[in-house]
């Protein structure tokens, strides 16, 4: 479960994020659906921890991320695949986050296959990968602690078609065993292929907040 309260960013005069409120469910994929600029990277930041907020907070599993115990044991985040080191393959980087997380090592290799990166792309250099194969690589990352909960920042972009169906499945896996998903995307058909709720944004407010039967079917 992820509970965001009255979230607010400013940057100087600028408003990015503003007074926003939200709950993630388990057993549901949250798209979190707005336009370039709207303010889904800042929320989601907030929510981790990452940027601090002007004002309100979010919770995950009823306690702000920073106060998680081994947070990537209950969250996986992806939100910057450009934080992996290029130096690294695919599964050294898999590997380290392992011993990180004190998580069995045989789940490295179940993971590169699950997201399509087994073979030689796990042992090319990350610095060597596409976009799509770096957002590959930090989807299994996120995955690796065997979360309840992950947020993910836009994990389709820079995918080719089979890549995209592919998370779809593993995302839609991931929430009808349980787990609660927030997803953001500012291409309202890949919300709408796998989301059960969509939270709307547009210039850092909440603008729609319901089911997608509820938002996308016309009246
Ligand atoms: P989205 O993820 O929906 O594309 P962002 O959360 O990245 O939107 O950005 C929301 C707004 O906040 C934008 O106007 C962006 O320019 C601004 N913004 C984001 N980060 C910063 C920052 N570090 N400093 C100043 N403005 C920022
Ligand atoms: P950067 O400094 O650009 O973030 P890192 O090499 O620190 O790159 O991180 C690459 C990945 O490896 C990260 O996902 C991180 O969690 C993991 N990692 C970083 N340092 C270690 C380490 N000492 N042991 C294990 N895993 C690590």
């Amino acid at each position: 479960m992820i509970c965001v309260e009255q979230l607010t960013k400013r940057y100087g005069e600028h408003v990015a994020v503003d007074g926003v409120s939200f709950r993630c469910e388990p057993g549901t994929v949250t798209g979190f659906l707005g336009p370039n600029g709207a303010g889904k990277s800042t929320t989601m930041r907030m929510i981790c921890g990452l940027t601090p907020p002007t004002s309100g907070g979010a919770t995950i599993q009823g306690v702000p991320y920073r106060q998680l115990a081994n947070p990537g044991r209950h969250v996986g985040v992806l939100l910057d695949a450009s934080a992996q080191h290029a130096g690294r393959s695919g599964r050294e980087t898999l590997a380290l986050c392992a011993r990180v997380l004190d998580v069995d090592r045989a789940r490295v290799g179940e993971l590169l296959a699950l997201v399509g990166l087994s073979g030689p792309a796990a042992r090319r250099r990350v610095g060597g990968y596409s976009f799509g194969m770096r957002q590959r690589l930090g989807v299994a990352q996120a995955l690796l602690g065997d979360p309840a909960v992950l947020i993910l920042d836009e994990p389709t972009s820079g995918l080719d078609p089979e890549g995209v169906f592919q998370m779809r499945t593993l995302l839609r896996d991931f929430a009808d065993r349980g787990g609660t998903v927030l997803l953001s995307s500012h291409q309202l058909r890949e919300i709408e292929a796998v989301a059960d709720r969509i939270v709307m944004i547009a210039k850092g407010r909440v603008v729609a907040d319901g089911t997608k039967g509820e938002l996308l079917t016309a009246p």
